[in-house]
């Protein structure tokens, strides 16, 4: 087998060409030792790159940024942000880099990007790089993600660099290259209003506008009388939608930055993301947030707060004068809390096994009480849905067996079943499997010393997460209790 010579893997470089102000060309640093872990052979192939093409030295080698096609052009992308309610006019591509646009097989345009691929000139004290741990924590819980239905950026690869990073220790340091459907970002609205340039801001909006069809579907956005209100009420629309769903699945972001905030509507920069366990809405993980900003139930407020950062950005688009731009402003950020609490509902009515067009204020009593029952009785959110698709069928143990207080489930139950819940429906939305806490943690360590068959083996069964499986019990059981409570992540930076 000849290998590919790396101008198999064209790029174009449409975001430099497109807004250089905001697009430091720059290299990744040569890795002195790559190895790759792990590739993701399906969306290597949805992208049309070549999986055993990229396996080869060539391709390692364009994975970590080593080979750069020819008319490609690297670039570290500039944006602002504010992290935990603290802005800060410049953060940027600290550690990673834009190699490249590409279409993929169903004609979409998606970005190339790597992390951990070393210092740039946004790295402040940081030294640029990532480690394996990390790396693939993020392609984990993004590919969970992704199988899950939820909208994300998308791992391709991790590749080993056989060189340490250096954090409490020294560790095996990697380079992840992701997809996503653009890398724009609230932040970077911010970045651009900060620099007064409003015309840079409106060449911003453009892009954002074409790159995501905003108006080329239904929504007519393109064509709408002021274009730029259409884009922000867009990107409500579609963190309302997102937020909604990470609330049913359990899933915490862990580091809501405005920075980490897409246009898109993906979920973005898996840093000490984690899944909820126990059903507690003050549940947070990260090491780095204290205060609990970013607790699981905050989250729903932190995107509409995120989302008013992004309208002030956009102030000088939306109208001339300021008073009317705000006022348009206002008007469509309102729209996030009934569009938040529409999908959150459709989703839970989803999970509950229920069909449309069924009493709103019947389900929605129904869905509350349901919660204070599992959070009173700290409850795994995900054992208890699936546990209750059988309970549709006719067996309520298994639900019933997860609480202490059981006439209060009796009650709650005979409610629902008198609504005549279908549990096949709820199987297809309700997962077996999520990355729990735990396993991602066993899976990372053994990886981390150069074992990855139980990443492989984690990466199996969460990638088809509605699928039960014999013999994958383990799996779906939540942590031993020795772990529960103290667990922490880390940025991993
Ligand atoms: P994050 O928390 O990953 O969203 O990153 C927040 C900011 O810190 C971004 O500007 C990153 O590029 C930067 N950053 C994170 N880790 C590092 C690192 N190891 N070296 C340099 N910059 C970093
Ligand atoms: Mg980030």
């Amino acid at each position: 087998m000849s290998i590919a010579p790396p101008s198999t893997f064209s790029l174009d470089d449409r975001f430099a060409r497109e807004l250089p102000e905001m697009a430091l060309p720059w290299h990744a640093e040569v890795a002195p030792e790559p190895r790759l872990l792990v590739l993701n052979e399906p969306l290597a192939a949805e992208l049309g790159l070549d999986p055993a093409a990229l396996r080869g030295d060539d391709g390692v080698r364009f994975l970590l940024g080593n080979a750069v096609p020819p008319g490609a052009r690297p670039v570290a992308q500039a944006y602002a942000g504010h992290q935990f309610g603290g802005y800060n006019p410049r953060l940027g591509d600290g550690r990673a880099l834009l190699l490249g646009e590409l279409v993929d097989t169903g004609g979409r345009l998606r970005d190339l990007h790597l992390k951990g691929s070393g210092r740039t000139p946004f790295s402040r004290g940081g030294d640029g790089f990532a480690a394996v741990g990390p790396m693939l924590r993020e392609y984990v819980i993004s590919e969970a993600m992704h199988a899950l239905g939820i909208p994300t950026t998308r791992a391709l690869a991790v590749v080993a660099t056989g060189r340490p990073v250096y954090r409490e220790t020294a560790l095996p340091g990697a380079v992840l290259a992701r997809v996503a459907s653009s890398h724009l970002r609230v932040g970077s609205f911010q970045y651009a209003r900060s620099t007064g340039d409003v015309e840079l801001l409106r060449r911003l909006a453009d892009v954002a506008i074409e790159r995501h069809g905003i108006g080329s579907g239904d929504d007519g956005a393109a064509e709408a009388e002021n274009r730029y209100l259409a884009l922000y009420e867009s990107v409500v629309a579609v963190q309302a939608s997102l937020v909604a769903q990470w609330m049913l699945v359990g899933f915490i972001h862990g580091v809501m930055n405005t920075d980490n905030v897409t246009i898109s509507g993906e979920t973005i920069d898996y840093g000490p993301c984690a899944f909820m366990e126990a059903v507690d809405p003050a549940t947070v993980y990260s090491s780095i947030d204290a205060g609990g900003r970013y607790a699981y139930g905050n989250q729903p407020l932190i995107a509409e707060w995120n989302l008013a950062r992004l309208a002030e950005s956009l102030l000088p688009l939306l109208a001339e004068e300021q008073e009317p731009a705000v006022e348009l402003a206002v008007t469509a950020l309102k729209r996030f809390r009934p569009q938040y609490s529409a999908a959150w509902a459709a989703g839970m009515r989803a999970k509950l096994g229920l069909p449309e067009g069924l009493d709103d204020a019947a389900t929605g009593a129904l869905a509350e009480d349901l919660l204070e029952l599992l959070q009173a009785g700290h409850v795994d959110h995900t054992s208890f849905f699936r546990a209750l698709g059988a309970a549709a069928r006719g067996d309520v143990d298994p639900a019933r067996n997860l609480f202490l207080d059981l006439a209060g489930f009796d009650a709650w139950v005979q409610r629902w079943r008198a609504l005549s819940p279908d549990g096949e429906a709820m199987d297809r939305v309700n997962p077996v499997y999520i990355p729990r806490n735990h396993l991602v943690e066993e899976a990372l360590d053994a990886a981390t010393g150069g074992d990855l068959g139980p990443l492989g083996r984690l990466l199996e069964v969460v990638t088809r997460p509605f699928e039960e499986r014999p013999g994958l019990e383990r799996y779906a059981a939540p942590a031993p209790a020795d772990f529960g409570a103290a667990y922490r992540t880390f940025c991993g930076t």
